[in-house]
């Protein structure tokens, strides 16, 4: 049966995969130009800033820490756990309207510009790729010929750079999450000592070399959820890299002495789908599996110089900048989601400047009333609840404000360790005399090292004092 071709039949298929559903290799041509240029530096950037990040400490403490497994977070020196749960889900609300934000204005920039899949991918694995086995028709012939010694030799070079890196890059991803001190430790002990560490570590590695050996692109076109949300938030406002079929269609060969005139600026070189690390062709529209890499903007303008054509058939630009040569503006759909981000912001803001090194609770202990205590006093008990979460070794000191009586710790004196949490309990001991009502207002004073940290209100149960004894 043969197949009925539409114009939005191309998107019925990925570039990568065959129609009997098989793996198509793709082998993109080397790109070069000012975006690609650009994006080398950024992203040599980007990979010193990663690289060198867990090796920076500041008093001891690494800069940058996200420990999952034990809620341990540092952020620019300044520890966050579990008890700052609601800063976190903040930020993450925070972190989502911002990716949509930008996505919305922006397209996938994130995409071709930072993210670690493409950096490493484009900037690191296929650099060295064309540098041991060529550009792309070298390799499309070296990997459909035999076993030589020179396609085992290149094959071998190739794969024995490949794994190294990945396992680099793999300690440096584990580095953030275990911190570089224990990764040390697990590299420079004997494997038995840190199985599981290990383990991971070389489970890590071999993924990271599966990626960029052999799954690549797959990770964008297929994996990626960030790719997936495209469709929905893309609109003709967001700028992506489209191509400007008004001004390059009708497409056709540029033959000599033909009028120009009757075709459009596409000279149909197929330059911009050879050096698509997806395969795809930007021609045919946007498309959820560009990832915004900027090679085939690179590759049509080389070709528009040479033919004296200005740049830009491929650019950045709105669908609607390309149908209407209008120039960007600000949407109500962008403005909505920048005043949502605003407020949320604003709210993590104060959070954050308005956040104490400690956090304290003192509640009356629940279910048990006053105790009679010699010389006309009584007193209550109170569970005392702190978490320093500073570096810091933080001295604690109670004090009774406007009333007058006795604190007395149920344990060793407050002194804090670094990020501890402490439970303990105290009892309150007042003159019944001070004693105005069955249950009276009470308010205590937190303080460290003579700072008044907190005034915690809390309350007082006793029996009213009989008014003429003392
Ligand atoms: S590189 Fe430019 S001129 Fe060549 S096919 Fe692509 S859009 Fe047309
Ligand atoms: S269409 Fe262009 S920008 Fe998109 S992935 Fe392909 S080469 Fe990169």
């Amino acid at each position: 049966m043969s197949e009925i071709k539409t114009e939005e039949s191309f998107r019925d298929y990925i570039a990568t995969v065959t129609k009997e559903g098989k793996r198509k290799w793709i082998y993109p041509k080397k790109p070069s130009g000012r975006f690609y240029n650009a994006r080398t530096v950024v992203s040599l950037f980007l990979i010193l800033f990663l690289v060198s990040t867990p090796f920076i400490k500041v008093n001891g403490h690494p800069f940058l820490l996200f420990d999952f497994l034990n809620r341990n977070f540092i952020l620019f020196t300044i520890p966050f756990g579990p008890h700052d749960f609601h800063l976190f889900a903040l930020a993450i609300i925070a972190l989502a309207v911002f990716v949509i934000l930008f996505t919305v204005i922006f397209g996938r920039v994130f995409c071709g510009w930072a993210c670690p899949q493409t950096i490493f991918m484009e900037m690191v694995f296929r650099k060295i790729e064309y540098w041991i086995e060529g550009d792309f028709k070298d390799q499309t012939k070296l990997n459909q010929a035999p076993w030589t010694s020179n396609k085992i030799f290149k094959k071998t070079i190739k794969h024995a750079i490949y794994f190294p890196i990945a396992f680099f890059i793999s300690n440096i991803f584990l580095s953030y999450v275990i911190g570089m001190d224990e990764l040390i430790k697990i590299i420079t002990a004997p494997p038995s000592k840190h199985l599981a560490g290990f383990i991971s570590m070389l489970a890590f590695s071999g993924i990271f070399y599966w990626i960029f050996s052999y799954f690549r692109e797959q990770v964008c076109t297929l994996v990626c959820p960030y790719g997936r949300l495209q469709g929905v938030l893309l609109d003709q406002d967001s700028i992506v890299i489209a191509y400007d079929n008004f001004r390059g269609e009708p497409r056709g060969k540029l033959k000599k002495n033909e009028a120009k005139s009757k075709l459009g600026d596409c000279i149909d070189c197929n330059l911009c789908v050879d050096v698509c690390p997806t395969g795809i062709d930007i021609r045919n529209g946007i498309q959820l599996e560009c990832v915004n890499c900027t090679a085939c903007i690179d590759a049509c303008d080389t070709v528009m110089d040479k033919i004296d054509r200005p740049r830009g058939l491929i650019r950045y630009d709105s669908l609607r900048g390309i149908e209407k040569k209008e120039k960007f503006h600000f949407t109500p759909r962008m403005a909505g989601y920048s005043s949502v981000l605003i407020l949320i912001l604003s709210v993590l803001s104060y959070l954050l400047v308005t956040r104490s090194d400690l956090s304290i609770n003192i509640l009356r202990t629940p279910g048990l009333l006053f105790q009679e205590q010699p010389d006309n006093k009584c007193s209550n008990i109170y569970d005392l609840n702190i978490t320093n979460k500073s570096f810091n070794y933080t001295p604690i000191e109670l004090k009774l404000k406007n009333v007058e009586g006795e604190l007395k710790l149920l344990g060793d004196e407050l002194n804090l360790k670094p990020q501890e949490k402490h439970d303990s309990k105290f009892l309150l001991i007042l003159p019944k005399t001070s004693i105005a009502k069955m249950n009276t207002p009470i308010t205590i004073l937190v303080y460290s090292n003579d700072k008044l940290l907190k005034e915690v209100k809390t309350s007082f149960l006793g029996p009213v004092a009989e008014k003429g004894k003392s």
